[in-house]
C-alpha cells in the first residue's frame, strides 16, 4: 500500500508523505487506511505478512527476514510479574532488536525510489540496524554517533562498513538537523514516519498471536517514544479494522534517572518537557528530551495505560530474573519493562489474572555491562566427575 499522506495525531493537519514534522512541532506518521483490513489468509511469515499496511513492498536483503519473532508464554515469570506474562522476543531480529523492523522499511523506501543514501543518528542499536540493512542491499549509509560512545558499540556498528562519524556538541541539536533536512539522505531516526510504520508490525504480530482475543496490556520501555507511537498506531488500526474490540492498555516504562515521559504523566501534563538526566544502565532509553514523548503520553491516555519509572537496582533484578527464570538474555533497557510490570502489579494497576505482553526490545549479547556479578561456580578435578554430578543432584 502506498501512503500518500503524513498526518499529525496532535493537531490533525495532513501533509504529503515524505515530511517528518508537523508545523505544530509534533512528529508526523504515515496515514494508513485499515478500514477494510483483515488478518492475512496466506502463510507469509515475518513482518511482511502485514505488507498491506506498510508504505513499501517487501524488500530483498536483510529486511526480507525481519520479524515473525517468538511470542513466548513465560509462566515461570508470572509470580515475579504479578500477572499472566508473555514475552515478545524482539532480540531474535537480525541485529538483535526491534529497530530492524523500522530499518527494513526505511531502507526499502530508499531502494524503491532508486536513491543511494540512508542515515541515522544513534549511539547503539539503531546505528547497527540501519548500517546492516543498508549493507545488505548495497546502499550507502551515514551513522552519526556521539563522541563518548563506548569502543565495543563503535565496533559493532563499524563492522557493517557505514560512513561512521563521531560528533561533538549537542546530540539533540544534531537530531533536529536531520529532520526534514534538504540533504539527499533519508534519515531513518527513532521516530521517522517510515520507521514508525515498520515498527507497527510487532503489535500486529502480538495481536494475531492472541486472536480472536486480545491481551489486556502491552508493556515496553520508552525513550524517543517512536516505538510506543508505532504500537499505538497499530492498535488503532486493528480497532478500525475490527480485529479487536477493546484496545490493550499500553504501559510504558522508563529508568528513574531519565524519565521525562513518566514525569509528565505523573504531573498530569499534556506534553513532555526535557528533564535533567542522571546515569542509568539502561542507556538505550536515556533520552532526556524525547521527540515523540508527547505522542507516547497521548498513547497511554488513549489506551487507559500508564507510565512508570524504575530504579537501576530494579532493572538489574528484572534482568537477572529474565535470564535465570526464562532463559532470555536482554539488555538493561528491555528489562525495565519487566520491572515496570512488577511495579504496576504491586500497586494494583495490573491484576493477577490479566494477560500482559512484555516486548523484549533488545538482546543482552552485545555487552556485558550491568549484568549480575555474583556468579556462582565451583571447580572439580576431572577424576571426580561422577561424584561431583551425584553430589549436585542430591544437594539440589
Ligand atoms: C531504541 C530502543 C528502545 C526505545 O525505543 P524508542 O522508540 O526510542 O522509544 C528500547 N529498547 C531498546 C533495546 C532500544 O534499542
Ligand atoms: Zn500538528
Amino acid at each position: 500500500m502506498d501512503s500518500e499522506r503524513a498526518t499529525c495525531v496532535s493537531c490533525g493537519r495532513a501533509y504529503p508523505a515524505g515530511r517528518q514534522r508537523c508545523g505544530c512541532g509534533e512528529p508526523l506518521w504515515l496515514e494508513t487506511d485499515a478500514s477494510e483490513y483483515d488478518w492475512p489468509s496466506d502463510d507469509t511469515t515475518g513482518m511482511w505478512r502485514f505488507a498491506d499496511l506498510l508504505p513499501v513492498d517487501p524488500p530483498t536483503g536483510l529486511g526480507a527476514g525481519v520479524g515473525g519473532t517468538p511470542l513466548v508464554r513465560t509462566e515461570r515469570l508470572d509470580a515475579y510479574a504479578g500477572c499472566r506474562l508473555s514475552v515478545k522476543d524482539e532480540t531474535r531480529n537480525p541485529t538483535g532488536s526491534f529497530k530492524d523492523r523500522g530499518s527494513a522499511v526505511g531502507v526499502a523506501a530508499v531502494a524503491e525510489r532508486g536513491d543511494q543514501w540512508v542515515g541515522t543518528v544513534s549511539h547503539g542499536n539503531m546505528g547497527m540496524s540501519v548500517a546492516a540493512h543498508a549493507a545488505s542491499v548495497g546502499l550507502d549509509c551515514l551513522v552519526f554517533v556521539p563522541e563518548d560512545i563506548p569502543a565495543e558499540r563503535h565496533s559493532l556498528i563499524a563492522q557493517y562498513d557505514p560512513e561512521l562519524v563521531t560528533v561533538r556538541g549537542s546530540y539533540g541539536r544534531l537530531y533536529e538537523a536531520t529532520v526534514d533536512s534538504p540533504l539527499p539522505v533519508e534519515f531513518v531516526n527513532s521516530d521517522s514516519p517510515l520507521r514508525v510504520a515498520g515498527q507497527k508490525t510487532v503489535a500486529f504480530e502480538i495481536l494475531e498471536g492472541f486472536a480472536p482475543d486480545a491481551p489486556d496490556a502491552i508493556a515496553l520501555p520508552v525513550s524517543s517514544g517512536g516505538n510506543a507511537s508505532a504500537v499505538w498506531k497499530a492498535l488503532r488500526e486493528a480497532r478500525t479494522a475490527g480485529l479487536i474490540d477493546d484496545i490493550p492498555r499500553l504501559y510504558l516504562v522508563q529508568a528513574a534517572a531519565c524519565d521525562p515521559v513518566a514525569t509528565a504523566y505523573r504531573g498530569g501534563a499534556d506534553s513532555v518537557t526535557p528533564v535533567e538526566a542522571g546515569d542509568t544502565i539502561a542507556y538505550s532509553i536515556a533520552n532526556a528530551d524525547p521527540p515523540s514523548g508527547t505522542r507516547a503520553l497521548a498513547a497511554v491516555r488513549d489506551t487507559d495505560g500508564a507510565v512508570v519509572s524504575v530504579t537501576d537496582d530494579e532493572i538489574r533484578d528484572a534482568m537477572s530474573v529474565l535470564s535465570s527464570r526464562a532463559g532470555l538474555c536482554v539488555e538493561a533497557a528491555s528489562a525495565t519493562a519487566l520491572a515496570g510490570v512488577r511495579a504496576l502489579s504491586a500497586s494494583g494497576e495490573v491484576r493477577p489474572d490479566e494477560r500482559v505482553v512484555l516486548v523484549a526490545t533488545g538482546t543482552g549479547f552485545k555487552e556485558g555491562t550491568g549484568r549480575a556479578t555474583d556468579v556462582v561456580s565451583s571447580s572439580i578435578d576431572v577424576d571426580s566427575f561422577e561424584s561431583a554430578v551425584r553430589d549436585r543432584i542430591e544437594g539440589s
